[in-house]
């Protein structure tokens, strides 16, 4: 039986088109896009080729992309970059310093706030509703003189929830303040415009839209006060210090290309085949809720909470029907914790612990959807039979 792969939120596979564009700059333009000979300038063009394709997905200017090592690092470069930069009222890069971000972030954005803040910066962490959107009045709320930087993500990679975004940036621009905002998981699946987002940073990560892993974008808006993580050569204007991953960043541009140039066509599309798996799950099988908001999120992606069912056994048993989906964000995996992202949202440990992420991609097709709903219900009813509380609730409903 063919497998079908559900988990498009943890990475896309490469887009055919990206992997032949790529292929050229691993055997024969191998140069260093820094080196003055012919070598170095083929490798230059593409990378430069690369951020044009990549400002043009967002909106932005080619000279205001800076190439990244993924999400993670744009994200941590977005935070790091504008607290310590940002003026302060003493000698010290961080003291005396406010952040604002949401409960709900990815952990690149969480983890590095909660660093910072034992550097000495205070942070804000807004909460979210039970439909896991964050309410721009909570945000405007906690500015206060010191804020240097507001971090609000685009979309959630757990439950696909879309932020109210423009609104915080208009929010952050009236008051002053820096604004990032992640949208990892929003480009190349919904529009994404800087201009309209009022995003000053805002990061990409090439896996997540059929480009390769490792290779990201951070935007800076020009002005913006921005400190470079990293101390060496003059790469990236300044603002990164490694030597180009050409191949990657090819691969990247090609990615943006493909997703820009298809976005309407795949944002519908996926938008159906999403509807059509959810809506045939909460026919079929009984106690089943969606989690997140199911009117404002992303088309490919959604995360269903199937009561008395363990999430990591639902995992398991749908794997052994070859289906891959996920019980949230892939870094979790394995993790005992219940998510965080969940537990914002008001979910128990064992609602949390019962719910699945669909997220699905370019590539899934109708036929991928059947054989999915082939396999679900089977399994969620062998499972639910070894839950003794399952058990328990369906004797006290035939009473
Ligand atoms: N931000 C979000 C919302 C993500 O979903 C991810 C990856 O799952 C990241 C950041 C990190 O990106 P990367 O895997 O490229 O480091």
């Amino acid at each position: 039986m063919r497998r079908v792969y559900l988990d498009n939120n943890a990475t896309t596979p490469l887009a055919p088109e990206v992997f032949k564009a790529m292929s050229p700059y691993w055997l024969e333009d191998f140069g260093n896009a820094s080196s003055t000979h012919w070598y170095g300038q083929r490798a230059r063009a593409a990378v430069e080729e690369a951020r044009e394709q990549v400002a043009k997905l967002i909106n932005a200017r080619a000279d205001e992309i800076v190439f990244t090592s993924g999400g993670t690092e744009g994200d941590n470069a977005a935070l790091f970059g504008v607290a310590e930069a940002a003026p302060g009222r003493d000698r010290d890069a961080t003291h005396g310093k406010h952040i604002v971000t949401s409960s709900i972030e990815h952990h690149a954005v969480l983890n590095a706030a909660k660093v910072l803040e034992q550097r000495g910066v205070t942070v804000t962490f807004v909460p979210v509703g039970a439909t896991g959107v964050v309410d721009p009045a909570d945000v405007e709320y906690a500015i206060r003189p010191g804020t240097v930087l507001i971090s609000i993500m685009h979309a959630n990679n757990e439950l696909g929830t879309l932020q109210p975004v423009e609104e915080i940036g208009r929010i952050a621009r009236a008051h002053g303040v820096v604004f990032h905002t992640d949208a990892v998981q929003s480009a190349g699946k919904i529009r994404v415009d800087v201009g309209e987002l009022g995003a000053d940073l805002l990061t990409l990560s090439a896996h997540k839209l059929h480009g390769p892993k490792g290779v990201g974008a951070l935007y800076v808006r020009k002005g913006t006060r921005f400190r470079t993580l990293g101390y060496a050569g003059h790469h990236e204007r300044y603002r990164s210090a490694r030597t180009e991953n050409v191949p990657g960043l090819v691969g990247f541009g090609k990615a943006a290309e493909l997703a820009r140039e298809h976005l309407d066509e795949n944002a519908s599309r996926l938008g159906r085949l999403r509807d059509r798996l959810e809506a045939a799950i909460l026919n079929e099988v009984p106690s089943v809720k969606i989690n997140g908001d199911p009117a404002r999120r992303l088309p490919g992606t959604t995360n269903l909470r199937f009561e008395f069912v363990d999430g990591e056994a639902f995992v398991i048993a749908m794997d052994l029907r070859q289906v891959a989906c996920s019980t949230g964000a892939a870094c979790s995996s394995g993790s005992l914790e219940p998510s965080h992202v969940l537990a914002a949202i008001g979910l128990s440990r064992d609602q949390a612990r019962a719910s699945i992420r669909f997220s699905l991609g370019t590539f899934n097709t109708d036929e991928d959807i059947d054989q999915t709903l082939a396999a679900l219900p089977d399994v969620v009813e062998r499972l639910r039979s070894l839950s003794a509380r399952y058990d328990q609730q369906a004797a006290g409903s035939r009473l």
